[in-house]
């Protein structure tokens, strides 16, 4: 049978849960996302009505298939972790079962089992700020919705995962080095999750044989970096500095993932793998 893969974090055709789902279903994968709340309905409809059917196009000429469709929330890992005005807001109370806990249950009924997990999300509401003026709620936030995240996906997951899979999440470089802009703890957060990265490789692959392993990707013009502000400048500035000067497609992290789901890396783990035209080889701008 083929391989079932999980991608948390897809509402449009633009980021690379997209792209990464893309891949996956090119190598013959069964597609299962996870859509945050709040986007869901738009994302639904708008697959519904076809608005993606043009980027749902594979190599081969046929269109991707998602076969489900979940709500999830990542900040919530059960119920009794939902405060009261997200319980009743309108865009929340109209789906159900979408805390992590309760969405792996969900996926556990549906499936039985996973083999590729794909975290693809991140959230900052302070990332506008510079760290020095970040506050402790943004910061916690940040760290909850884009590291701790994956940590609790990964825990609810992995009982359902068929040894020999793979997790893959998304980071970036301001982990590791100085991108003014990439404020509000965000920073924080992807040197977290690399970290968390290396023991949870450790952890996983010692109790389940899963691997897990991130990518550092280089910037494109997703809809949550568009929001950050300064995703335009980034990718000038790769193409003005990395090795390669070309524009960083979308497709080209999702093969990376592909890769990293597959066999064919079957003794990668812990790893921080770049995709990024090799920017970050470079030490100084030229
Ligand atoms: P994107 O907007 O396509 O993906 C982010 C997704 O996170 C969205 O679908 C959003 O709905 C979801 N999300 C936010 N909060 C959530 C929550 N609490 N629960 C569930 N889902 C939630 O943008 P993207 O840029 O493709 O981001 C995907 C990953 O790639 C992120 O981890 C991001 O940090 C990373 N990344 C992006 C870039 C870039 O330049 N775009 C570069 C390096 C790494």
């Amino acid at each position: 049978r083929g391989k079932r893969a999980f991608i948390a974090g897809v509402a449009d055709d633009n980021g690379y849960g997209w792209a990464i789902a893309k891949s996956l279903a090119a190598a013959g994968a069964e597609i299962i996302v996870g859509t945050w709340v709040p986007a869901l309905n738009i994302f639904e409809s708008s697959l519904r009505r076809g608005k993606f059917d043009e980027s749902r196009v594979l190599p081969d000429g046929s269109l991707m298939e998602i076969t489900k469709v979940y709500p999830m929330d990542a900040v919530y890992d059960g119920p009794e972790d939902v405060p009261e005005d997200v319980k009743t807001n309108k865009r929340y109370s109209g789906s159900s079962n979408w805390t992590v806990k309760e969405l792996v249950e969900t996926v556990k009924k549906d499936f039985g089992s996973i083999d590729i997990l794909v975290h693809s999300l991140a959230n900052g509401p302070e990332v506008s700020k510079p760290l020095l003026e970040t506050s402790r709620n943004g910061y916690l936030a940040a760290l909850s919705a884009s590291s701790y995240s994956f940590i609790s996906l990964l825990q609810h997951f992995l009982p359902i995962m068929n040894p020999g899979g793979a997790s893959i999440s998304l980071t970036y470089i301001a982990s590791e080095r100085i991108i003014p802009g990439y404020g509000g703890g965000m920073s924080s957060a992807k040197a977290a999750l690399e970290s968390d990265t290396r023991v949870l490789a450790f952890e996983a692959g010692r109790k389940n044989k899963i691997r897990v392993n991130t990518i550092s990707a280089g910037p494109l013009r997703s809809r949550a970096a568009k929001a950050i502000g300064f995703i335009d400048m980034m990718i000038d500035y790769s193409l003005a500095n990395a090795p390669l000067q070309k524009e960083l497609s979308a497709e080209e992290v999702g093969n990376a993932a592909a890769f990293l789901a597959s066999p064919l890396s079957s003794a990668i783990t812990g790893a921080v793998v770049y995709v990024d035209n090799g920017l970050n080889a470079m030490g100084v701008g030229v």
